[in-house]
């Protein structure tokens, strides 16, 4: 029997697990498409029930996907797309989410982010986000790649505090955002969703990362993972089209690291010692 997923709270009160399943590259080779399908279900099966795609992952090749992942169990997942910037004013934002909701064979997206900062004025995107909720189209937005000053910046707007969740690059190896973006979003009761939490597999070559993971019979990956479920309100996101890799990552729960290696794991990727900007990928 394998340990529940810890959860994380969303403003709204939700609970999700804190650890979900990212989709980019999904969508894009027909003859992949049944591997994504099943490692997604597989996901499903083992709890990983938060699922992000993106309109633009595939063109919405990766929402029609997850729309086949997720056929006949809707309610079983909490389903979280984004909006282009170039989308993203009063009227493109709707037409974009119903787009995405016909991809993904659903009335309703969970989450709906803003991929991006964009040109639209964060206002006018609010007040789309906030129409899409009001129609039952969306339960809640937020955004992605927001610093400190872009987050305080959707503060100050008309209905800019209902954000739900940020979804920025961390892991190991992109730690900038623990100077201030993690605690001030931490402070708010406002989700961090990390992106590419192994770093797209670039971390898993990394010596150390490998030497940890060797004495607790875990694999890089693992690793990884656990460091951020040991985060507060840090919901992460990999991406496997592989069912093995699923299992693998979803047993990240069940790696207890001790302080000693955790103060290994810092000297190996140092925590930021001053303000950096956010990174992006
Ligand atoms: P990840 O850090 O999740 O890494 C994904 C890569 O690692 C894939 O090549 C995958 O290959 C491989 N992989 C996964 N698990 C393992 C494992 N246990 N062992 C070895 N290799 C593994 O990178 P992503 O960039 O995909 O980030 C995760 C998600 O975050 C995205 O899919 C997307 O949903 C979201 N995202 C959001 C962004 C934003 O701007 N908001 C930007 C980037 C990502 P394989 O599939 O073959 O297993």
């Amino acid at each position: 029997m394998r340990e529940p997923i810890p959860t994380v709270t969303l403003p709204s009160g939700i609970l999700v697990p804190a650890l979900g399943q990212g989709t980019w590259n999904m969508g894009e080779n027909a003859a992949s498409a049944r591997d994504e399908i099943a490692s997604l279900k597989t996901g499903l099966d083992l709890g990983m029930t938060l699922i992000d795609t993106a309109e633009m992952y595939a063109d919405g090749g990766s929402e029609e996907i997850v729309g086949k992942a997720i056929e006949g169990r809707r309610d079983e997942v909490f389903l979280v797309s984004k909006v282009y910037p170039a989308n993203a004013s009063r009227k493109g934002a709707v037409e974009a989410c119903e787009r995405s909701l016909r991809r993904l064979n659903t009335d309703r997206i969970d989450l709906y982010l803003l991929h991006w900062r964009g040109n639209y004025p964060l206002e006018e995107t609010v007040e789309a986000f906030e129409g899409l909720k009001a129609a039952g189209k969306i339960e809640a937005w937020g955004v992605s790649n927001f610093d400190v000053d872009d987050m305080d910046e959707l503060l100050s707007v008309p209905n800019g505090g209902n954000v739900a969740a940020n979804q920025v690059l961390y892991n190991l190896s992109r730690r900038g955002i623990e100077y201030d973006l993690l605690p001030w979003c931490q402070e708010r009761s406002i989700p961090v969703m990390a992106y590419s939490p192994i770093e797209q597999g670039r971390l898993l070559h990394h010596p150390e990362l490998i030497r940890v993971a060797k004495t607790y019979q875990a694999t890089p990956a693992q690793i990884a993972l656990a460091f951020l479920l040991e985060r507060d309100g840090v919901i992460s996101i990999p991406k496997s089209s592989n069912a093995q890799r699923i299992e693998e990552n979803r047993d990240s729960i069940d790696v207890d690291i001790t302080d000693e290696d955790w103060a290994v794991l810092d000297a190996a990727f140092p925590p930021p010692s001053r303000k950096k900007s956010l990174d992006m990928l």
